[in-house]
């Protein structure tokens, strides 16, 4: 055959081949026509995907303000309440034009938390009319037996944060439940509290909150320690001002002020129902501290056994440097006497409760 004629068959073949072509093209995707494919295979995992166990007004205003900050690739929601957890997943996702966080999934199943790098604990149940402390614990470490296992089981090299209250009792439960080593188990502790003192003292003084340095320690709540003797404004420690700062004698009364944080959770909850924005806000910046290793210091709850004179084992705020293992150190605060004693008096507190509780 010459090459005229050989020309000749290519082309008719090639043209009998189009048919087959264009159906070919006609019957693919728009998908398939608009994107090409350079590899096939299991997509990657997500590299820092954030959890949050239970979707009520806590958990949702943990997960906003995460995603806002751009914290995570993936955003996974656990709740027992399927229909809620699918809205608020749905409502989630419909923002996603808006949000840096390019996956949002839920599920009842823990599957959906696979390779999570932080895992934010806010599920639980509130306490009931006359119902005593104990029993409202005893219910919580009943959910977190099913709660912790899972976690632990999808992502064992995560790091948990524990919202929920009593927090500090749950976070030594989540600790004792998970097997996760101590530094790994964290909870939010004190840095509401604190955030909430250093607004209350930097409104008093005229300065943005961030300008005011002070630390509340101790138990979340009731028997939080303010550490009147390290307040300081830009290195002018305010207890060299007034020596009396904080105590019975101060005729200034900044005493008062710890009094509001403490009354704070309690005010809101009277007029809203509930609090969310602040601690979910606070719970976003410990997340970001932890996901950018960033070695800040925040006032979160930690085992403090063996500091402090404190020889049981209970979670209890202190000053921690928080990276991306968990909390890498606690910062040795200069304590007054009276400060050392008010905290082992929150250790002593919590230990009482711990030590009745059964199946932890
Ligand atoms: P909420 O009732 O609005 O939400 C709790 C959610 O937990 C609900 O959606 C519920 O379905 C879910 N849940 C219950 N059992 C579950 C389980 N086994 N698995 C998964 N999810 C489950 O309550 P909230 O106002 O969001 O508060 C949540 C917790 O956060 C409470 O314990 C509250 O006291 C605590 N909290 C802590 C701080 C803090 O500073 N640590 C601040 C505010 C609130």
């Amino acid at each position: 055959m010459d090459s005229f004629s050989t020309a000749l068959s290519i082309g008719t073949y090639i043209q009998s081949l189009m048919p087959a072509f264009s159906d070919a093209l006609k019957m693919a995707s728009v998908l398939q026509k608009l994107i090409t494919p350079l590899f096939s295979g299991p997509p990657e995992p997500p590299r820092n995907k954030v959890t949050v166990v239970g979707v009520g007004q806590v958990g949702m205003a943990c997960a906003i303000s995460i995603l806002l900050k751009e914290l995570a690739d993936e955003l996974a929601l656990v709740d027992v309440v399927e229909d809620k957890l699918k809205g608020e997943m749905m409502d989630l996702q419909h923002g996603s034009l808006f949000l840096k966080t390019p996956k949002i999934v839920a599920d009842k199943d823990y599957s959906v938390t696979a390779n999570s790098r932080i895992v934010v604990v806010t599920a639980g149940v509130r306490q009931q009319e006359g119902e005593s402390r104990l029993n409202l614990v005893q219910r919580n470490v009943n959910i977190f037996k099913h709660i912790v296992p899972q976690i632990v089981r999808y992502s064992p090299d995560c790091i948990i944060i524990v919202v929920s209250n009593p927090v500090d009792i749950l976070t030594y439960v989540t600790w004792k439940l998970s097997g996760l080593p101590k530094h790994r188990v964290i909870g939010s502790g004190t840095n509401l509290d604190s955030a909430r003192f250093r607004f209350l003292m930097a409104d008093t003084l005229g300065i943005h909150p961030s300008s005011f340095n002070g630390w509340i320690l101790g138990e979340h709540g009731d028997t939080s320690v303010p550490v009147w003797s390290g307040t300081n404004v830009a290195g002018v420690n305010l207890q060299t001002l007034n020596p009396d700062i904080g105590t019975d004698n101060d005729d200034e009364n900044w005493k008062e002020t710890h009094k509001k944080v403490v009354d704070s959770a309690y005010e809101v909850i009277k007029l809203k129902g509930y609090t969310n924005w602040a601690i979910g806000l606070s719970v976003a910046d410990l997340t970001e501290s932890l996901m950018r290793n960033m070695n800040r210091i925040h006032p979160v709850s930690t085992m403090v056994k063996g500091m402090y004179g404190i020889s049981d084992e209970v979670y209890l705020s202190l000053p921690c440097v928080l990276n991306n293992g968990g909390v890498a150190s606690v910062v040795n605060m200069t304590l007054t006497d009276e400060e050392v004693a008010q905290l082992q008096a929150s250790a002593n507190t919590l230990w009482d409760i711990q030590k009745d509780l059964q199946n932890v």
